[in-house]
């Protein structure tokens, strides 16, 4: 992906139907299209940050909407070139017009549609956001909870990034002594002991943990957890996935094969993205009433090949049958499995757990609410979720994966300062190499020394306008 730094346009509100819709313009020289749209007059004087009530007008001069225009100058705008915003009403057609205007009128300076995440990627090279915080805007916009768009937010205003950066530079520090030390080598030995680098080492090597299990918690909330509900009809699986949601978004009849149509809902656990594949609208691909639902079922079963765990469910009243050692031999051997026993009301069991060596047992009623806390306890147990109160960072792979390398290279390098016996000296040519490599992982997360491919992927994630 080259750089192609031309003035870019593109609506910025979703699209369909809203009370107001954005055209975002941004570039150099954008006077041009200023005059045209917004007219000569009030197109020429537009102040910076201040919104103007006009008219936006087409190339024979007819009014195509009336809005607000937002002139903000470079460097003191969202990408950090001058920008213009258009907000006029929400219709798609006339917000296409007023883009289609726009293109027109900025064809002398080069304006073009922006790409997906054009706008974001403008603003990370010009220093208005670093990788971490230009990845917490997407994420904010595509939070499905609100613990997700709280630790969104939270990487969004840099918290993760400075974070990162404390530890940089606690990195760099070390570092500093140690190849100041390494110009005098007959002093390496007690470099060790009078910089206390072990300690410094250690100290960093804590804070490098602690931000990793935040981050990993963080993860969680945006990745959620994938559980598949297997089980025969009518032993309550709609019922569980209502009683979980604490609402009715799956229809419960005493008729089978109710579930049909929507086989992935998503509902949350303390703020955990759960996604649950209700295997009830899986029927045997043989069976499948035309192309559509053979398709469904065909990904449907592989969303089961990587779900995190296969909530199986029976019914507690009447025992396991033939068809639940069926259902049960279809599950991938590598997936966990939890089996629930239903209707505990009817069967007399009490609200219980156990760990069995084949699957964990949970009897409980998902009518009654008996036993429902004992599965959301187990489900959050599954994933690793920890109630830690403290902010997390809503982390991505990419950052996890970052952070275990840093973590690896700064084991390495505590292994490199222990060798001081008499017969091996501390390898501190070795210990600077690995702080080094430590250092580049963790830079990487903020974006440092990030190669355009890599940037090309997480900006084309992004959506137009953004
Ligand atoms: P699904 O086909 O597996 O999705 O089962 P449903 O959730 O649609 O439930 C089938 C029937 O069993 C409904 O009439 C539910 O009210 C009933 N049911 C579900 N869970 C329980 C339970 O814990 N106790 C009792 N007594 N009935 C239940
Ligand atoms: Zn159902």
């Amino acid at each position: 992906m080259t750089f192609d730094s031309s003035p870019i346009a593109a609506i910025a509100t979703a699209p369909g139907r809203g009370g107001i819709g954005v055209v975002r313009v941004s570039g150099k020289n954008l006077s041009s299209v200023m005059t045209a749209v917004c007219g000569a007059d009030k197109g020429s004087s537009l102040q910076a940050r201040h919104a103007t009530y006009l008219d936006f007008l087409n190339t024979d001069g007819s009014v195509i909407d009336q809005g607000l225009a937002i002139y903000f100058k470079a460097p003191h705008s969202y990408t950090g070139e001058d920008v213009l915003e258009l907000q006029g009403h929400g219709g798609p057609v006339v917000l296409q017009m007023l883009l289609t205007r726009c293109l027109e009128a900025g064809a002398d300076i080069g304006l073009r549609m922006a790409e997906p995440g054009e706008f974001t990627h403008r603003a990370f090279l010009n220093d208005k956001l670093d990788l971490a915080q230009a990845e917490g805007v997407i994420d904010l916009i595509e939070a499905s909870t609100e613990a997700a768009a709280k630790s969104a937010s939270q990487s969004l205003s840099g918290a993760f990034s400075k974070t990162i950066q404390d530890l940089v530079d606690k990195i760099t520090n070390l570092r500093m002594l140690v190849e100041a030390t390494l110009d005098f080598p007959e002093e390496e030995i007690d470099f060790l002991e009078k910089s206390d680098a072990r300690g410094q080492l250690n100290g960093i090597r804590e804070a490098l943990q602690t931000v990793f299990s935040q981050a990993s918690q963080g993860a969680l909330l945006r990745d959620g957890l994938n559980i598949v509900l297997a089980g025969q009809p009518n032993v309550g699986k709609s019922s569980l996935l209502n009683a979980l949601a604490g609402s009715d978004i799956a229809i419960v009849t005493p008729i089978a094969g109710t579930t049909r149509d929507k086989v992935i809902e998503t509902i949350q656990i303390e703020g955990i993205p759960v996604n649950v594949i209700d295997t009830a609208g899986i029927r045997d691909a043989a069976d499948a009433g035309d192309e559509v639902e053979r398709i469904g079922i065909e990904r449907t079963w592989a969303a089961v090949q990587t779900a995190d765990v296969i909530v199986h469910m029976l019914d507690a009243s009447r025992g396991p049958t033939r068809d639940d050692e069926e259902i049960a031999a279809r599950f991938p051997v590598n997936v966990p499995v939890m089996r629930i026993w239903n209707k505990i009301d009817l069967s007399g069991h009490r609200p219980a757990i156990d760990r069995m060596p084949d699957a964990t047992h949970i009897y409980l009623s998902a009518t009654d609410l008996l036993g429902m806390d004992l599965l959301r306890g187990e489900l959050l147990h599954l994933v690793g979720w920890q109630q830690t109160g403290e902010s997390l960072y809503m982390a991505r792979e990419r950052h996890l994966i970052a952070l275990k390398s840093a973590h690896d290279h700064l084991e390495m390098a505590a292994q490199h300062a222990a060798h001081d016996s008499e017969a091996t000296d501390p390898a501190l040519d070795l210990f600077a190499e690995e702080l080094r490599l430590a250092q580049d992982r963790l830079s990487s997360i903020t974006g440092e020394f990030t190669s355009d491919d890599l940037l090309g992927v997480i900006f084309s994630r992004f959506c137009i306008g953004k």
